[in-house]
């Protein structure tokens, strides 16, 4: 068993940390105001996606005949977790522009790979959307009720999705919709392409939320949204499994982001703890403290070898399912355990602004929550250990 990351990976590690200290890190408290939304940070957020697109992170597992760097998983969830520990918007975006592109990469035919792709990879887009979620159909997409009906050359969508990310700056949106209502559940859903500024495809107002506030989260409604024949991304009716299969992808992804941003938290704990002095003494020399420190390393070092387990299972083309659910399952609640202990080492100043660790609790919380809640996770990994135990 080799645990060594290769040179290539460990260049893409050092490029990624190396950026996201310079460009990202002083850009992340601004990004997260509530005053400013779609205001003057946007501006160089978006300019930074731009950046990341020219350096090769948004098709880090696209083939380089698509624009993309062709790096692989291991390579996707380390940069992930460099970017994250500086600003987690911006990492949740490169996420989902690597899973767009990986989505297209292995749903499209050769027309839509060169007409989308390229376009994301190398940052003329700042980013590509995933709609999935709607508002009957959170933990469960199949109970969607976005209805695609063909018109001759033409798709026309009706229907709502919400909580999608990049919408308000995405060139192209990939989006599912039910094309056959008679089929029995999650087998009549189809996936399409829906570029940007499409009329009939409305976007609502930006949420207000509780953190990862500079990546823009939407709602969309689709009213009577004429796109061309062309525009089905893979079977007719196999969107569904097609939209499972990749979000395992995704959740390798969201783990990363979530051991960035735990990381970032318990590093400036134990910064913290080695300068600050009460009864006389360090707060490192008291074992409660070392006790949180050590609990909190000990867990990232563990969500770190699921993430880049399951990201080596995806490289070597083996089923990874259930090991990115796990990874992820166990990443996202560490993360958030990190962020506890590292505020309350902080004590008072961790509860202010001026640290920087309360948004980062707040950053980490959605983890459990979007690519598949944490309850969600449990059940995919529950179900593929029983399957494994029938006989
Ligand atoms: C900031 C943000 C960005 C997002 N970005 C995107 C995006 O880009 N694209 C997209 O498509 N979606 C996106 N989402 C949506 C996200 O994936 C969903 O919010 C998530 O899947 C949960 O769905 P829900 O909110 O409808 O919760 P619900 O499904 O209503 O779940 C509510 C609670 O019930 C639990 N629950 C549900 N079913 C079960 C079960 N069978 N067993 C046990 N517990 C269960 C859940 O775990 C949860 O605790 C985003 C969400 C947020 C907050």
């Amino acid at each position: 068993m080799d645990f060594e990351l290769s040179e290539e990976e460990t260049l893409i590690q050092s490029t990624a940390r190396d950026f996201a200290k310079a460009e990202l890190e002083p850009l992340a408290p601004l990004l997260d105001s509530h005053d400013d939304p779609g205001g003057t940070h946007r501006a160089s957020f978006l300019a930074n996606l731009r950046k990341l697109a020219e350096l090769g992170f948004m098709g880090l597992n696209v083939r380089e005949e698509w624009g993309g760097t062709e790096a692989g998983a291991v390579a996707f969830s380390l940069a992930l977790t460099e970017i994250a520990r500086a600003c987690a918007a911006t990492a949740v975006t490169v996420s989902v522009n690597n899973l767009v592109c990986e989505v297209i990469q292995a749903l499209g035919d050769e027309t839509q790979k060169k007409a989308y792709i390229p376009r994301i990879c190398s940052g003329q887009w700042s980013a590509g959307s995933f709609g999935l979620t709607e508002p009957g159909a959170g933990s469960d997409p199949s109970a969607m009720a976005t209805r695609a009906v063909q018109d001759g050359d033409s798709w026309v969508l009706d229907g709502e999705k919400v909580f999608i990310t990049s919408a308000p700056y995405a060139g192209v949106f990939v989006v599912w919709a039910v094309t056959d209502p008679a089929a029995p559940r999650g087998k009549g859903i189809s996936c399409f392409l829906v570029e940007g500024g499409t009329p009939g495809l409305v976007l609502g107002k930006e949420e207000r939320k509780m953190g990862q506030r500079g990546s823009a989260t939407c709602s969309l409604s689709f009213d009577g949204c004429r796109i061309p024949k062309g525009a089905l991304l893979g079977k007719r009716n196999g969107g569904y499994q097609a939209a499972v299969g990749e979000l395992a992808g995704g959740r390798i992804g969201i783990g990363s982001l979530a051991l960035g941003v735990g990381s970032a938290a318990i590093e400036k704990a134990a910064r913290h703890a080695n300068e600050r002095s009460q009864f006389g003494k360090k707060l490192a020399a008291f074992e409660g403290i070392q006790w949180m420190i050590a609990d909190s390393f000990t867990e990232l070092e563990a969500s770190r070898l699921l993430l880049l387990q399951a990201a080596f299972r995806k490289d070597q083309g083996r089923p990874y399912a259930k090991e990115a659910s796990m990874a992820k399952l166990f990443a996202s609640e560490a993360a958030n355990r990190a962020c506890y202990r590292a505020l309350q080492t902080f004590g008072g100043y961790g509860y202010t602004e001026e640290f920087g660790l309360e948004r980062l609790a707040r950053d980490a919380r959605v983890t459990t929550i979007y690519e598949g809640t944490s309850e969600i996770q449990r059940l995919v990994i529950a179900r593929e250990i029983l399957q494994s135990y029938q006989h």
